[in-house]
């Protein structure tokens, strides 16, 4: 319940209607853990709505990810990849190539990047993204 509270808000402080659909998208990617595609989150939704379309599944992870709710994962592979992250403090993320597990982490070497930017490129940085790739604890041995 406290869970379903969380997202509820999470989507109506970003001005986004709290449907049962998109509610049951995040619970689905938030208790993985790991990042899904959206034939993953599509296997899972049609368990509660029967019929659901991929293209449904397509669209409203879109409008999730551009809502800057749930993050997009880049893979080498291109596929579509995505992940929901309730922590809304700057940081980014590590992320598992082989078991698909994703985990925060706080460093950030944001004010350098401004300082190289600044001076040898004369620009102003507005926003970055940085992703992280590798194997985990379990996945390195
Ligand atoms: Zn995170
Ligand atoms: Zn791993
Ligand atoms: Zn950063």
């Amino acid at each position: 319940m406290e869970e379903r509270k969380g997202r509820e808000s999470v989507l109506k402080s970003l001005g986004m209607k709290a449907t049962p659909k998109r509610l049951a998208m995040l619970a689905a990617l938030e208790s993985a853990r790991v990042y899904k595609s959206p034939e993953d989150v599509w296997r899972t939704l049609r368990r509660k709505f029967a019929g659901i379309g991929l293209p449904t599944v397509y669209r409203n992870l879109d409008e999730l990810e551009k809502g800057g709710i749930i993050s997009k994962v880049m893979h080498s592979n291109r596929q579509l990849y995505y992940f929901f992250c309730r922590h809304k403090a700057h940081h980014h993320h590590f992320v598992c190539i082989s078991c698909r597990k994703v985990q925060d982490f706080a460093s950030c070497a944001e004010k350098e990047i401004e300082k190289e930017i600044k001076t040898s490129i004369r620009g102003r940085v507005l926003s970055h993204i940085l992703q992280v790739n590798g194997f985990c604890e379990e996945c390195a041995r």
